[in-house]
């Protein structure tokens, strides 16, 4: 594989770029392999990839029903943050963010992440009493990049808010400043490019179509490329995971598949420099502006459950809305594109990376809005519970059994309703 350096950069330059390898090879799939993982999200290539570099173990296959990236992987919003404070959580998304500060070295891939803070407007006392705690916790915790800021140094830093006449007045903003942003089809391409360097099988248009399995393990997944086994095999198919799970005569899972919209307006000269974050009164917004200058928006759910990867128009003013309550000056900026991705709703919020009651397969699902921002430690952790067949303790408490010791991991004290933990 060549490697991205100025130096290379530059003799590609001079020489038509006639220099560079294939960035991921096209293999036939193999029979048999030591672990599967189902999915080429952004969570099954870094599993493979932290799998072949830092467990030595060598034959490894992802296998996608379609590309890489084409599921929430390049569907999402980018945004990166760790403003959790539950014990478990707080420790996984602070080691992600790490992670992430160090990626595109990692990877020699440049996955533009840019750390421009993420700003979360509240609009009242009460509310700004609860964010306080949570920054607090998250100071007291090692974590000294939390801010918060008042309405003075709100304005200072996002001229173009509504501080005037929102409907809901906004009184100031908890900030993390090393949380932003990252080009999502990058990160796929990075792990990708480098877990196949380390001889991962990267098998695409390869769909799991049904799983044989005895009593305590699966012995074989026949896909749409012909049968694999497999010593291992891990599941990370986020809004597919139930379908899966089913095939594998596993019953219910406590998630749902629901859709979660993203929009991009037409490019603009630089108007947002953070990522802004709007949820007071039912309204749910979240903006930021990409390299290319196009406003990219999200919102709530679609409400109903579903696979497709399509969404509904009532979401389209809901979040059109929303943009122009806070920042009145994107009113006719015009909407270029908007999709969906199906998400895995959890029923507390908080994703599973765990062992399953099959002794062979291994759950990485659970990721509601979040899994993103998640990418590099679930990866991580997912890859040392496959190698090593044992939680660490980080993530022990991201197993399937709390919702029967009642150990739920509820960030948000909402309930158990999947669609309350956006
Ligand atoms: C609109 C939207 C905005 C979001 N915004 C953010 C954000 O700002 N920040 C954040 O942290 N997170 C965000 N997320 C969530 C994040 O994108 C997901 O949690 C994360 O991408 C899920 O992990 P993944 O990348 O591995 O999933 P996916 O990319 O969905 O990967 C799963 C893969 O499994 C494949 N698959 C399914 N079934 C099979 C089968 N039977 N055989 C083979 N392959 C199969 C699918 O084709 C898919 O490619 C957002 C999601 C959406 C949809």
């Amino acid at each position: 594989m060549t490697r991205f350096n100025a130096w290379n950069v530059l003799k590609n330059g001079l020489l038509g770029q006639s220099g560079w390898d294939r960035q991921w090879r096209d293999p036939e799939p193999k029979s048999a392999y030591d672990v599967v993982i189902v999915g080429g999200g952004l969570h099954g290539l870094a599993t493979a990839y932290y799998l072949a570099k830092y467990h030595q173990v060598r034959r490894i296959a992802v296998v996608e029903k379609g590309w890489i990236g084409g599921g929430n992987a390049g569907r999402n919003t980018t945004i990166v943050r760790s403003n959790y404070f539950l014990p478990g959580n707080r420790e996984f998304y602070e080691k992600s963010l790490t992670m992430w500060e160090q990626l595109s070295h990692e990877l020699n891939y440049n996955v533009m992440f840019s750390q421009r803070s993420h700003v979360s407007l509240f609009h009242s006392p009460g509310a700004r009493d609860a964010v306080a705690r949570r920054y607090n916790i998250m100071r007291l915790t090692g974590n000294d990049d939390t801010e918060l800021w008042d309405l003075e140094t709100l304005k200072r830093n996002i001229p173009h808010l509504n501080t005037e006449d929102a409907r809901f007045p906004i009184l100031g903003a908890a900030v993390q400043k090393r949380a932003g942003t990252a080009r999502h089809d990058a990160v796929a391409w990075g792990y990708a490019r480098a877990a196949d360097a380390l001889g991962v099988d990267i098998l695409q248009n390869c769909e799991v179509q049904s799983i044989e399995r005895d009593e305590n393990s699966i012995q074989t997944l026949t896909t749409s490329r012909g049968a694999i086994t497999a010593k291992k095999v891990g599941f990370a198919v986020a809004g597919n995971t139930s379908l899966l799970w089913q095939q594998a005569g596993l019953g219910q899972l406590p998630i749902e598949s629901h859709k979660l919209q993203a929009f991009v307006t037409e490019p603009l000269k630089p108007l947002i420099d953070q990522v802004v974050v709007y949820g007071v009164g039912g309204a749910h917004f979240y903006i930021s502006q990409s390299d290319k200058g196009g406003l990219v928006y999200g919102g709530d759910l679609d409400w109903y459950k579903s696979y497709a990867q399509r969404g509904n128009l009532h979401i389209v003013q809901d979040v059109a809305e929303c943009a122009t309550a806070i920042f009145p000056c994107v009113g006719r900026a015009r909407l270029l594109r908007h999709w969906s991705g199906i998400q895995d709703m959890s029923m507390d919020g908080s994703p599973f990376i765990c062992k399953t009651p099959l002794s062979n397969l291994y759950l990485n699902a659970g990721w509601n809005y979040g899994g993103f921002k998640a990418t590099c430690a679930s990866g991580w952790y997912f890859a040392d519970l496959i190698a090593n067949d044992r939680p660490d303790p980080v993530i022990e408490g991201h197993n399937l059994q709390r919702f029967e010791t009642g150990a739920v991991l509820d960030e948000r004290g909402a309930g158990a309703d999947c669609k309350l933990h956006g």
